[in-house]
Order: C-alpha cells, then sequence, then structure tokens
C-alpha cells in the first residue's frame, strides 16, 4: 500500500490504517456517515470496476490519498459487482453512535463478503444454489463439505478416490473453493488448476484439525457428541466443514444459527454421473454456450417456487440408485397426475410462496427487514388451504407433517404486528401495525397528531396577530419557528423572540413552540428505537422457530418439483418407468426429452431399445451422420436417468434396471484450452470407463476412435467394444454407435453383441432420413450423400464419387 509519504496521518486514517491490516485481501468499505468509503489501493482497483470517480483526500497536501466512496443506500448493487470479479469485500461500520461519540467514532469490521459467503444481499440468481466447499485431506481419506450460506444446507462427504472429489467439485459447482494454506498433494494443486476461475481462499492448517473441527462443530450444533450426525465416522469430512464453520466465523462475526444439521451423503449412494457425461448428457447446461436453455434441467423444469428450481437441479444431478426411494417419489407424481385439478391448485398456491428458505436465513442472521417478515407471512398463509388439498393424498411424500401450530403462531404475530406499508430499513420507524404496542401507539399520536397542532397554532398566531401571510416551518437547525414578512414585523407581538433575519423576513420562536418541539422530536426518537427494538424481539422469536419454517420449505420444494413432474408428464405424454431387478432396460418407443421439445409437431420419430446382461448387452449401431445415432444413445441414457431421479419419462412403456453409473463418451469434446489433443482426450475418457464401468453400468460409446487414421481407429474401437463386452467377466451394457462398418461383424463372434441400424432411404443418389433403428448393419456410410446435404458443391460431390468407386 502506498503510504510512504511521511506527513503525519489524520487519526481517522490511522484508525483505518489499522483496521484494514487486519484485510489485506479485501476491499475495505469504510462507514463515513452515509457513504462506504475507500483508500488506496482498494480505491483505485475498485473505481475502476465500479466505474465511479477516483479522488483524493488531502486534494492539496502533500499527502494525497486515493480515495472513492459509494452510497450506503445503493451498497448492494456495488459488493455485487466486486464479487463478481471475485473480490472480497469487508464491511466497516460505525458502532457507535456519533452522535454520543466523543473523538473519533468507534469503527468494526461487522462482515465479509466472498463469492461463497453472501448471505442476505440481493445478489443471488434465486433459482441456483450458491454454494462454498471445503476440500480436506486426512491420511488417505478426502473430505468435502459443502455449505449454502444462503439456504442454510450444508453437507459433507468423504471417499478415497480423488478424482471424484473433482467430478462433486463440477457438479456442486462452488462459488468459492477452500483449502488448506499447506495442503499441497496433487489433488490440492489440480484443483487449484482446474478451478483457477473461482475464488480459491487458503485458510491457516489448524482450521482442519480434526479435533478442533470436531469441537467446532460440536459448538455450532450444541451437541455433546457428533454420533448423530450423518458424518461422525468422517474424520476428513468433519476437517472439511469445521474449516467451513471457522471461516463463517471469520467472515461473519457471528454463529450462522440457521445451518441446518450436517447432512453426510455418500458419493455412492447416487448413480454416478462424472463431469464429462453431465456435460455431454446436458444435464444442466448446453455443451455448445453452458446456458441453462437447452438443458434436460431447462426442458423439465416446470417449478413455481426458486426452492423447487434449486432442489430440481439437485435431484437431476445426484438420481437415486435404492428402488423404495425412486418408488416413493413415483407414487407421489401419479397421485399429482391422477388428480390434475388438484395439482393446478396446489400450483396456484405455492405461487403466493416466496423464498422461504433464504428468509429464514435472513431472519436468523439477523438481515430480514420488515418486509422479509411480510413475505414470510404470506407464504406461510398458504399452509391450511394446502393442507386441505393434500387431505385426499396417501403418498407420504405428500403429506404435511410439520405441526402447523408454531407456523400459525409466528404467522399470527406477524400478521398482529407489521404494517403492511412498512420500509425495508428498520430504523426509521413506521414498521407497526396500531394496537400492537400500547408504548408506541402513545409516541405514535404525539408525533402524528404534531401535524394537527401545528397547524391550529398557525391558525391561532395568525388571528391573533393579524398577519394572515404568517407561517410555522422547519429545518434541521432552528427546528420549528415563525416565518413572517419584513412588511408586518410592526404587528408581532413581544413574546416572539427573534432567531434570524433573511433578505424579505425574519425568523422567530416562542415558547409554546420550543415545548411542544422538544416534545414532538423526543417522540420520535423513541418512536423509532422502540420500533427497532420490537422488531429484533419478534425477528429473535421467528429465529427460535426456524426449525418449523425451515421443514416447511423443504416440504414446499419437495412439492414444487413432484407437481412440476406431474405436469411435465401430463403435458408431453411421459409414462410411470417400472423398476426392475433383472438388468434389463427396455423402452418402447422412446423419445428423447429436449430434442422432442424443440421439433414442432410431433416430427420426433420414436424407438424401442431393449439391452439386457445376456443376448442384448452391446448393441452397434451403424448408420450415415446425422441419421439420429447420437440422439438415440443419449435418449437411452437421459431415460434411465430421468427414471432414476423419480420422473415419467419420454417413451410409450419403459422398464428400467437400476443403473449404478452412467458414462458417455461422446463426439470431440476438445479440452485445448487445456492442452490436450482430441484424440487423447477421448483415450483417457474411454480409459475411465474401462476402469470403472460395472456390470450395473451403462455405457453409451459414440464414435469412439475417431481422433486417429482410420486403422488405428478400427482397432482400437473394436478392442475396445471386445473388452466392454467381456468386462470383468460380466460384461456391461453399452451402446456403441460407430461409423466403421467392420464392427459389425463383431456380432458373428460375440454372443452378448447385436446390430442395429439408423435407416436411410436413397433414390436417385439422394438420401433421406428415416430416423428409426432396425435389426442388422449399414451397408453403407452415404458419407458423400451427407457431403451434398452440406452443402458441399456438386461438383466435389461427384468427383468424390468417382474416387470412391475407384477404391472399392
Ligand atoms: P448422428 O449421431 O447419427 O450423426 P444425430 O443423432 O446427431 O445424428 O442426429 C442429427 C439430427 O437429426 C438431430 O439434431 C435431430 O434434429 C435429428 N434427429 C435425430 N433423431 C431424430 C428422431 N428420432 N426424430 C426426429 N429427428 C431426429
Amino acid at each position: 500500500m502506498s503510504t510512504e509519504n511521511n506527513a503525519p496521518l489524520t487519526p481517522m486514517m490511522t484508525q483505518y490504517l489499522e483496521i484494514k491490516k487486519d484485510y489485506p485481501d479485501t476491499v475495505l468499505f469504510y462507514r463515513m456517515g452515509d457513504f462506504y468509503e475507500m483508500f488506496y489501493d482498494d480505491a483505485e482497483k475498485a473505481a475502476s470496476i465500479l466505474e465511479i470517480a477516483l479522488t483524493s483526500r488531502n486534494k492539496n497536501s502533500q499527502n494525497q490519498i486515493p480515495m472513492c466512496g459509494v452510497p450506503v443506500k445503493a451498497a448492494d448493487i456495488y459488493i455485487a459487482k466486486l464479487i463478481e470479479k471475485d473480490i472480497k469485500v469487508a464491511v466497516c461500520e460505525q458502532t457507535e453512535d456519533p452522535a454520543q461519540a466523543k473523538g473519533l467514532v468507534k469503527r468494526e469490521v461487522v462482515r465479509v463478503i466472498t463469492p461463497g459467503m453472501i448471505p442476505d444481499l440481493n445478489l443471488l440468481d434465486e433459482n441456483e444454489n450458491n454454494y462454498i466447499s471445503s476440500v480436506s485431506i486426512v491420511k488417505n481419506t478426502v473430505g468435502m463439505s459443502s455449505v449454502d450460506i444462503s439456504t442454510g444446507e450444508f453437507r459433507v462427504t468423504e471417499t478415497k478416490k480423488p478424482k471424484i472429489i473433482i467430478d462433486e467439485i463440477y457438479k456442486i459447482d462452488p462459488s468459492e473453493i477452500i483449502l488448506s494454506e499447506e495442503d499441497e498433494t496433487e489433488l490440492a494443486k489440480e484443483i487449484k488448476k482446474l478451478f483457477k476461475s473461482k475464488a480459491i481462499t487458503l485458510l491457516p492448517f489448524s482450521y482442519f484439525n480434526p479435533g478442533l473441527c470436531r469441537e467446532k462443530i460440536k459448538d455450532q450444533f450444541k451437541l455433546r457428541s457428533l454420533e448423530g450426525l450423518g458424518c461422525s465416522k468422517m474424520t476428513a469430512g468433519v476437517s472439511s466443514a469445521g474449516s467451513i464453520l471457522f471461516y463463517i466465523n471469520d467472515t461473519q462475526k457471528k454463529k450462522a444459527g440457521h445451518l441446518k444439521s450436517i447432512q453426510g451423503y455418500s458419493l455412492e449412494k447416487h448413480l454416478v454421473l462424472d463431469e464429462i457425461t453431465s456435460r455431454n448428457l446436458e444435464l444442466t447446461s448446453t455443451m455448445r454456450d453452458k446456458s441453462r436453455k437447452g438443458s434436460l434441467l431447462e426442458t423439465l423444469d416446470q417449478t413455481i417456487t426458486a426452492m423447487g428450481a434449486r432442489l430440481l437441479k439437485q435431484w437431476i444431478q445426484y438420481p437415486l440408485i435404492e428402488e423404495e426411494k425412486i418408488l416413493e417419489r413415483q407414487n407421489g407424481v401419479f397421485e399429482l397426475i391422477l388428480e390434475r385439478g388438484k395439482q393446478e391448485d396446489i400450483r396456484d398456491l405455492l405461487k403466493k410462496v416466496y423464498d422461504i428458505e433464504r428468509l429464514s436465513t435472513k431472519i436468523s442472521m439477523g438481515y430480514a427487514s420488515p418486509r422479509d417478515l411480510l413475505a414470510l407471512n404470506t407464504s406461510l398463509e398458504i399452509i391450511p388451504d394446502l393442507i386441505k388439498l393434500l387431505k385426499s393424498f396417501s403418498s407420504p411424500l405428500l403429506i404435511f407433517s410439520e405441526k402447523t401450530e408454531e407456523l400459525k403462531n409466528i404467522s399470527d404475530l406477524i400478521k398482529t404486528s407489521i404494517s403492511e406499508e412498512a420500509p425495508l430499513a428498520i430504523t426509521e420507524g413506521r414498521i407497526f401495525k396500531k394496537g400492537y404496542n400500547k408504548k408506541l401507539d402513545e409516541l405514535i399520536v404525539l408525533t402524528t397528531d404534531s401535524k394537527t397542532w401545528l397547524a391550529e397554532y398557525e391558525a391561532q398566531e395568525k388571528q391573533k396577530t393579524e398577519i394572515t401571510t404568517l407561517r410555522i416551518k422547519f429545518n434541521k437547525v432552528f427546528g420549528y419557528f415563525i416565518e413572517i414578512p419584513k412588511t408586518q414585523i410592526s404587528k408581532i407581538p413581544d413574546s416572539y423572540i427573534r432567531k434570524q433575519t433573511l433578505v424579505n423576513s425574519e425568523r422567530y420562536i416562542t415558547e409554546e413552540l420550543k415545548e411542544f418541539e422538544e416534545k414532538v422530536l423526543s417522540a420520535d426518537d423513541k418512536r423509532t428505537k422502540l420500533e427497532y427494538e420490537l422488531f429484533c424481539e419478534i425477528r429473535d422469536y421467528i429465529s427460535q422457530k426456524n426449525k418449523a419454517v425451515q421443514n416447511t420449505a423443504s416440504f414446499l420444494a419437495r412439492l414444487d418439483v413432484l407437481a412440476s413432474f406431474a405436469k411435465t408428464a401430463g403435458q408431453r405424454g411421459y409414462v410411470k418407468p417400472k423398476i426392475n431387478k433383472d438388468k434389463k432396460i427396455s423402452i418402447k418407443n422412446g423419445r428423447h426429452p429436449v430434442v422432442e421439445a424443440v421439433l414442432e409437431d410431433n416430427r420426433f420419430v420414436p424407438n424401442d431399445i431393449y439391452l439386457d446382461n445376456e443376448e442384448n448387452q452391446l448393441l452397434i449401431i451403424t448408420g450415415p451422420n446425422m441419421a439420429g445415432k447420437s440422439t438415440i444413445l443419449r435418449q437411452t441414457a437421459l431415460i434411465v436417468l430421468m427414471a432414476q431421479t423419480g420422473s415419467y419419462v419420454p417413451a410409450e412403456f419403459a422398464d428400467i434396471a437400476i443403473t449404478d453409473r452412467i458414462f458417455t463418451r461422446v463426439g470431440a469434446s476438445d479440452n485445448l484450452a487445456g492442452g490436450q489433443s482430441t484424440f487423447m482426450v477421448e483415450m483417457e475418457e474411454a480409459a475411465n470407463i474401462l476402469n470403472n464401468a460395472t456390470g450395473d453400468s451403462l455405457v453409451v460409446m459414440d464414435e469412439i476412435g475417431r481422433g486417429t487414421s482410420t486403422f488405428d481407429g478400427i482397432s482400437i474401437a473394436w478392442a475396445v467394444a471386445e473388452e466392454l463386452h467381456g468386462l470383468r467377466g460380466k460384461g456391461v451394457k453399452t451402446l456403441f454407435a460407430t461409423h466403421y462398418h467392420e464392427l459389425t461383424e463383431l456380432e458373428n463372434t460375440l454372443p452378448k453383441v447385436k446390430n442395429f441400424n439408423i435407416s436411410v432411404k436413397e433414390s436417385n443418389g439422394k438420401i433421406s432420413f428415416l430416423r428409426k433403428i432396425a435389426r442388422g448393419g449399414a451397408n453403407k456410410s452415404y458419407g458423400i450423400q451427407v457431403a451434398g446435404l452440406a452443402g458441399i458443391p456438386i461438383n466435389v460431390v461427384e468427383r468424390a464419387k468417382v474416387l470412391l468407386h475407384r477404391m472399392e
């Protein structure tokens, strides 16, 4: 920092530097009245990002200090801009009333906002979670915890396979990643490299000490032991979870009372989707431009609430592998489909629900405004109607089991206290309704009746003095005064005390006016103070009942997703998939959910797929480019995945074996930025599949071997197909699309291989796509015809035909 000038600093700048010293890696927002000011390097950095004027303090002295500022009222917007650039912001407030302060006002950093620590600002995308994740390695185990401080969600997992953690980070997509300063492991290096575009925060080694972390967690959740938590046996998990709690303390300066108890989860308890597969299947964003639009998530999403939208994303990222749990969700969806009217009524009610998951956080962190409480009340008010609607359902997921009394108490309290016109701020009064608090009512009468008194007093004085132009006015310096034009001053009574002379008028006060002023002004002060206290009381009360609000939020989110599944299924003609233990995947007239949705007038051609672990384990699918091979591969993977989320599926009939992992090797997903060739990436992905697939997995292989010479390519594809066929003695269910016709010979030698092709019709040298899968291999590649369709000039196409003929 450039403070090398030798002139002495003012006491205020000394205080500033003293505070700033402890927050070197942040931009410090230093509160001065209605502004947050920034100085030195902070000011230079912030001014350019925020596009605000850079000025300087002590302009005329040698000791100029770069400075810029933002109004407190608009601070959120500026903080958001800095956070977007991964810059942390430390908010330093005046912690005593400037009017009461002797000398310099005391100041303190009250919290640090970082990309992963945004509890209350309106900076968050409501449909997305905002996670901070911490990774810790203890012995050979990797622990990873993720917290969304805005919703209170807290989960932790552990694995001995570092690679899975990388996939998990991609899936969670945290805004900030915490590592230990001293972590020099390969995994830490890999994380720093792969996620360099995210905020990475290095914390002291001691923050990860498993013993200290255990104590920290106990203290956070007021536990005697960790026994009851899902992570009690996870040492590395506990270490990562504890480090986040230490970091929350550092940044939020208070305990986050709303954090839900830690949820331990096993990465093996879900259908495993590695990063490549999630990307290839475009589950939550498209490959081309990373947008949500065009993804499976966007296609399925008909949720109404932000909580539901966030939960749906989780369900898609973590499909289930336990049959009962899948059936439980299916049953919920089934009942909602059966009762269409109720489904719509429920969705209508959900429209009135605010993001109470995040509201409850604001309440317990002490950031909630009166309007937030009103929003909570509006949301809770639907509960009685909702319960009535849900009465006839029997699925456990549709039964609201939270104690309604507690919710009603919260609701009633808000309803009787907070005025519908309450402001956003809690320090300006006007929060409460009449009748809520007697003392407050008295103060309100005093302040609001003042207008009547003033009007009456003015009228009385006019009459008494016979000065019709007499006016009572107010300003901050003099308080209330009587203003009289100069032409009239001969008429003023002796009791008037002159205060000020202006060009055309004189200003006076009177005893009565002074007395009145004192009463009113102190009443006004007392009123805002009392309102503030009463409001904090209410907020604290609700904060203690937070569990009920959080449980309600979880219930509503789940209901929203189930109703969304029901709605989508009804609209698009999806069916309820059967779940089997016979290790077969049977799909009749299956469709690709996303492609189908963008094609108009039912132009999508449905197809059947049948896979088992006996004669139909490896399907070799041939057909020209553009025939629809990729589409059928992906649609099969998506239908299996959707079935395991509990959703209905786009097919006429589906019977699905629970799948432990889906692997995809699709197209050329270049990782040129990572410095790898297409071929390398392709081979690494294939290696990953061969090393990790099991008899319960589903493998989707699209055009493997493309990135090298034809003979190399065919040989590799051939060998990989053979290996998949016999993998670990069992083989693995595989859809193998290839344009190497040679591979169709495998059907003759391997018992579990079946050939299929996607048919095309050829007439007069032109082809048209039928999009229908049929038994047998394709006999021609039609590459030249497809080239023609793509717009290659006719002479080039004709020349290619001649060359082909010659080579054949
Ligand atoms: P391939 O992998 O054989 O080159 P794709 O699967 O990429 O072909 O399909 C090419 C295009 O054909 C897709 O973008 C899609 O618009 C269309 N298509 C594929 N399958 C179907 C289908 N079953 N019904 C209608 N259109 C389809």
